[in-house]
Formats: C-alpha cells, structure tokens, sequence
C-alpha cells in the first residue's frame, strides 16, 4: 500500500544468529488506522501505543507505528509516545543495541544504527544510549538484561552493567518480571542470568526468599544453599516447571534447620519449601497449572524407597505423584545428585537403579487410579446391593490397594469377592 515496512525486534536478532524466530514484529510508518484499512483482520493490542496486530491463515503478526518514547515518569512506561517517520528515532527507544536493528523489506537492507551487528558478533549486550537513563525511565530493562544475557550466552558491557540499580525496579509489575524470569530460566545460560540477579540485588527485591542472607541461614553442606540451588538449575533438563523446583527445591531449609544431638537435619524442609514456593509463584501470577506443577515437585523431592523395594512398593510410589511426575522427581532428584557433586557415590547407584525398575514398572500396564479399575462406583453397588455415598469410594481405594499389591486382581469377579469380604470385616 506504499508505505514502508520494516522487520524488527527479536525476529532480526534471531536470523542474525541463524535462528528461527518465533515471532515476527514489524514497524511501519503508516498510522494505527491506517493500517487497520489495510488488512482485513485486524486487533488493536496497543493502538495507543501504535500496536496493532494482524491476524489470518492461525497467524499474528504486531504492526507498531514508528515512534519516539517522549517522557517516563512511572519508571515503566512512557507517558507519551510520538509517532514518527523515522526508522532511526524507532529504533533508538529500544533497549540494547541488539534489539535496535531493523530489517527493511522493501529494499532489503539492514538498518543498524548502533552497531547491533557487531555486539551480537562479538556476543556483548550493551544498552542504546546511557544505560543509567534508561534503566531509570523503565526498570525492566534490568530483567530483560539478564534475560538476554541467559538465553544468548552473552558478556554484559560494563558501563551497561555499572548502571543496574534495583531501586529502579521497584514499579515494575511482578507479571512482567515474572515473564522475563520464565524465559531466563530455560535458556542455556540460566545460572548466569540468576548470578547476576543476586549480585545486583534486584533477585532480593522479587524473591526476597532467596536473597543472600536469607538463604545462608539455611546452609547445610560444603556449598552455600545458594551456589546448591544455582547448580541444581545447571543440571536439570531446560523445561519450565523442572527449572523452576530446581530453583526453590530447598527453599525451606533455612525455616526448618535444627541442630540435634546426631547433627544438623531439615525435617519437613519438602513440605515448609512447597508452600514457600506456592507464594512466589502466585506473585508473579503464574497459571495455576505451572505453580501446581512445581510444588507437587518440591514436595515430594525427598521420596524414598527403603532397600530392597518390592514393584508393589514402586506401583504404590507411582500411584501416589502420578505416572508423569514420577518422571520429573527422577530428574529433580539426578539434577539434585550432580548438584552435589555425588555422582560416585552410592546415592548415584540408588537413582540408577530406582530408574531402571521405575521405567520397566511403567512399561507395565498397570493400574493406579481407581478410575482404571476393572469395576466401578456402579458396579459395586449392584454387586453388593450398597445405596450410593463415600463408602463406595472407601471401598474403591481398598481395591485399589489390593491391586497396586498384585495386578492380577484387576478383573471384576475378584474384585467383588474382595469387597464383599472387605465389607464384612469392615462392618464386624
Ligand atoms: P523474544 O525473542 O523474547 O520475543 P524480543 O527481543 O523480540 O525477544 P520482545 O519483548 O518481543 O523481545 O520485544 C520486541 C522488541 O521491542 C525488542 O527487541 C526491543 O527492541 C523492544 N523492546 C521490548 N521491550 C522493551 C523495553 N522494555 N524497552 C525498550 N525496548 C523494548
Ligand atoms: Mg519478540
């Protein structure tokens, strides 16, 4: 429609480094409306803003007006915003130098005003402008700094990372943080990313639970809990629910530390951490799938099974987390083990063995829930003439019992001769 359009953002940085950018954002210099003419669907995200996102064939792309950033004054967003024709202007209100490259689709040539190119190559993340000026007009930019420091591997700049002040974070929403958190936490240099969040201090100002002080209440090893927890992150596999357990796995040691006649132990230190870390999640307003997820985790990170354990005793094990969590405990409980360094020692050799006799248990197909049963709620009040209530469900957990004991008593005929006997010593 003859206006300009460029590409911008994460999409440049990412074909820069030969990745495949997930999404593609793309700046403009027609206006909001304008562009809403132009395409047929259209949603107006941040119109005010000169955000507007297309949408068709399942897909979305956001269209921003070229603009300048005029005033901050709630150190989060600009007040107001001009719109501009200049792609230069556009990219100078952008955060660091590697973000501030635009693609021109029209004449296909890279625009690069502050040498993007050249600190991607050398793989250094430097602010655009005075870093203090902006950290202090928008304290996210210090998140999003060791976010991209996190994902890319990168070497901060040091004037950029002089500047990080964590009174300038303060106004920043916990939703925002948290999302820049999410995305540190599974890139590959995760610990690089929460190193720096702990020595500039703004890690004590969002999860004040894990700040310094409060942790080395807690220490219980050679290692400091903080450097155990860091490590712990290293050495699980990068997905979000088993990053973040990792990282607050032990959080309750430093509530629950007692000093006993055979030495220091942290009875409960599951339990205290998983409610810990259900407050900390929910501040950053995570979904209730996510926060379920990791504290279940976490409290269920110590698990045991006493040598020699039987496949019943594994079943019972399986039905109690679940057939895809008993997986992520494997997990948690190897990245914990690597963590301490124990891998040659008997603790490995347990994991190794626990493993192997829970995979071949898992091949099995087994029952572990009431509803796999070879009876039902239904069932059982016909066989044994019983009025619907919570006894059935007693009943059923009793079967359930049985079976997880031996597997062979999942057909319906026997387990109704065990309810009715079951019944009969329950009523005597
Ligand atoms: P991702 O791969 O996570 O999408 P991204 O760089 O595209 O990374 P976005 O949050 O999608 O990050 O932002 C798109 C672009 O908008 C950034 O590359 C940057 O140029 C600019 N930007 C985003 N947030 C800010 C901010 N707080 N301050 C300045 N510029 C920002
Ligand atoms: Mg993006």
């Amino acid at each position: 429609s003859g206006f300009q359009a460029y590409l911008v953002g994460g999409a440049v940085r990412d074909l820069l480094t030969g990745k495949t950018p997930h999404d593609w954002d793309l700046a403009t210099n027609a206006l909001p409306d304008q562009v809403e003419a132009i395409f047929p669907l259209t949603v107006p995200t941040g119109k005010k803003y000169g955000t507007v996102t297309i949408t068709g064939n399942g897909h979305s792309i956001e269209i921003t007006t070229l603009r300048e950033d005029l005033a901050y004054s709630d150190g989060r967003r600009p007040d107001l915003v001009r719109f501009t024709k200049e792609i230069t202007a556009d990219l100078a209100r952008r955060d660091f130098t590697i973000n501030a490259m635009a693609y021109d689709l029209g004449t296909q040539t890279l625009i690069d005003p502050f040498g993007g190119k050249h600190d991607l190559r050398r793989r250094v993340l430097k602010a655009v402008g005075d870093p203090k000026i902006r950290f202090k007009e928008d304290g996210l930019r210090m998140f999003r700094f060791y976010r991209f420091l996190a994902t890319l591997d990168l070497r901060p700049e040091q004037a950029t990372i002089k500047a990080i002040n964590p009174q300038w974070a303060v106004p920043v929403s916990k939703e925002r943080v948290g999302a820049e958190l999410h995305k540190m936490l599974v890139g590959t240099a995760a610990v690089k990313g929460l190193e720096g969040l702990q020595d500039s201090g703004l890690l004590e100002l969002v999860i004040p639970e894990l700040g310094r002080e409060e942790l080395e209440s807690g220490d219980s090893r050679k290692k400091p809990l903080w450097q155990h927890l860091c490590a712990t992150v290293a050495a699980i596999r990068p997905q979000l629910h088993l990053r973040w357990a990792a990282l607050l796995h032990d959080i309750g040691k430093p509530l629950t530390k007692k000093t006993g006649p055979d030495g220091l132990h942290f009875y409960g230190h599951a339990e205290t951490g998983a409610k810990i870390s259900r407050l900390i999640l929910e501040r950053f307003h995570y979904p209730n799938s996510l926060i379920n997820q990791v504290v279940k985790l976490i409290s269920l990170h110590m698990f045991t099974l006493g040598f020699p354990y039987s496949d019943a005793a594994i079943r019972r094990l399986i039905a109690k987390t679940g057939t895809t969590v008993i997986g992520d405990l494997l997990e948690l409980r190897r990245a914990d083990i690597v963590a301490t360094g124990q891998i040659t020692s008997a603790t490995w050799e347990y994991w190794q063995d626990l493993t192997q006799r829970i995979n071949a248990v898992l091949d099995e197909a087994n029952v572990y829930q009431v509803n796999q049963l070879a009876l039902n709620g239904y069932d059982l009040m016909n066989g044994l003439q019983l009025p619907p209530g919570p006894k059935i469900g007693k009943i059923l957990r009793f079967l359930l019992e049985q079976v997880l004991e031996d597997p062979g008593l999942n057909r319906k005929d026997i387990l109704l001769r065990l309810a009715r006997k079951y019944q009969k010593t329950d009523e005597s």
